[in-house]
């Protein structure tokens, strides 16, 4: 099977989002989340049934078909659930020149353990760019905050950490453009 008629399980998509990450950006949101966190905004996307199976040659086509773009955001649910197919993906949107953003109710250590076990949660993680990490806590909710939803959850820079060669510390990100 060619790796583009790969289905991933979607929930929603927004295609000219400029609220999840930097710059104009094609966010998808994946059906499926262990979390449950409480408040949470999209409780739609929790079930593991239901969504819409989509080829990542669709989704490709369509964000190629989008010149104004200036990245992709994988969003939930949870994307790390989704592993393999957002790791094809992900590559694939990288050789656009895109920057990938990832959402993860997980924390960037929960998921380089998972790595251990799960070696596409690893493949896709070393895609990704920017992770908004950690589950949301509507006790430290904050409509102030860049991207999160609450002041738990981080904006890992993993670019800079590759930068620096260092994965094992987080540094944070700091909008540049
Ligand atoms: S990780 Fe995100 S989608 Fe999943 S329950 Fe928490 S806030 Fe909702």
């Amino acid at each position: 099977m060619d790796s583009m008629d790969i289905i991933l399980n979607v929930s929603g998509i927004a295609d000219d989002s400029i609220v999840d990450g930097p710059g104009m950006r094609y966010t998808i949101f994946v059906q499926g989340c262990p979390h449950h966190c409480p408040g949470c905004h999209n409780p739609q996307t929790h079930s593991y049934k239901g969504g819409k199976q989509m080829t990542l040659k669709k989704l490709l086509t369509e964000i190629k078909s989008n010149p104004l773009l200036y990245g992709v955001t994988f969003s939930g649910g949870e994307p790390f659930e989704q592993a393999k197919a957002l790791a094809v993906l992900g590559r694939e949107v990288r050789k656009l020149g895109l920057h990938l953003m990832a959402y993860s109710g997980y924390t960037y250590e929960e998921l380089e353990e998972k790595r251990k076990t799960e070696p596409e949660v690893g493949e896709l993680l070393d895609e990704v760019q920017l992770l908004v990490d950690g589950r949301y806590e509507q006790d430290l909710r904050d409509l102030t905050l860049l991207y999160r939803g609450s002041e738990n959850q981080r904006l890992v820079d993993l670019d800079a950490m590759r930068n620096a060669g260092d994965l094992q510390t987080v540094v944070l990100w700091q909008e540049d453009i």
